[in-house]
């Protein structure tokens, strides 16, 4: 059984004071929920403070963003290397860093391949535009971001690799994929690339995520998807009580 993990993407929310205090409140909430992998993702600055809060709790750090680059001149940017010991997990690929930061599929392949050599696990996001929905093309932008996402990757990684497939257009808008819309996109599309790239039994080993206006209400239909291992979720991730309320969903729904 693939173990569910549920993601929190904070972005450029929350202070690195708030965020250590809200993560004690969050720890012991989410305390009976062990055998859900559950993830918080703050931004750079909170990191540091946010792992020491969290150690020994179980719940686990996240980083929003790395460098594609191992070290060197860069400015602005942060090397897999620091991000050891403060995080287990990455998001790469979030639309909002391809759209703003400029981040390529290649990039990402980039940035995947560092992090599985450093022992960092990738959280790679993917999905398609309203446009690009509306016109048909769902189906062939996605498995051309998962084709070039995963190049070079070993299947012996692929445990260590967790997909979120997040429409754009259901990203902080309120407007969500349905579970069928979403299970179709996550099981042929996404898990059947896996397949054909690698083989069945390597594709089952992938956890792969929904995110877009995920909340308390609809998280239930999502995890009863047999290929949605979880959410990866923004909104719903900045209060105690709506981020456990979808962990205690997703234990409750997958028997966990
Ligand atoms: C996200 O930022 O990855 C996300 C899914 O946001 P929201 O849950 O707010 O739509």
């Amino acid at each position: 059984m693939r173990i569910p993990i549920i993601a929190g993407n904070w972005k450029m929310h929350k202070t690195a004071a708030e965020s250590a205090a809200f993560v004690k409140e969050l720890a012991s909430a989410l305390a009976p929920y062990a055998n859900v992998e559950r993830v918080v993702c703050p931004t750079f600055v909170a990191l540091a403070g946010v792992a020491d809060a969290l150690r020994g709790t179980g719940v686990m750090v996240g980083a929003q963003n790395v460098s594609a680059a191992e070290s060197g001149a860069y400015t602005s940017q942060i090397a897999v290397g620091m991000l050891e010991g403060l995080a287990e997990y990455v998001i790469i690929g979030h639309s909002e860093v391809r759209q703003y930061l400029g981040e390529t599929d290649a990039m990402i392949n980039a940035k995947a391949k560092l992090l599985l050599a450093h022992g960092l696990k990738p959280i790679i996001a993917c999905g398609e535009s309203l446009e690009i929905n509306q016109a048909g093309g769902t189906d062939a932008h996605v498995r051309g971001q998962i084709v070039a996402a995963f190049e070079g990757i070993a299947a012996a990684a692929l445990p260590k690799v967790v997909v979120a497939y997040e429409p754009i257009w259901a990203i902080g808008t309120g407007l969500n994929a349905s579970p069928e819309f979403a299970q179709q996109v996550i099981g042929s599309v996404i898990r059947g690339t896996l397949t054909s790239l690698y083989n069945a039994e390597a594709a089952a080993q992938v956890r792969i995520q929904y995110g877009g206006s995920v909340k308390p209400g609809n998280m239930a239909e999502y995890m009863s998807q047999p290929d949605i291992d979880g959410a990866l979720v923004g909104g719903a991730s900045l209060a105690v009580a709506d981020f456990t309320t979808l962990v205690s969903i997703a234990a409750e729904v997958k028997g966990a």
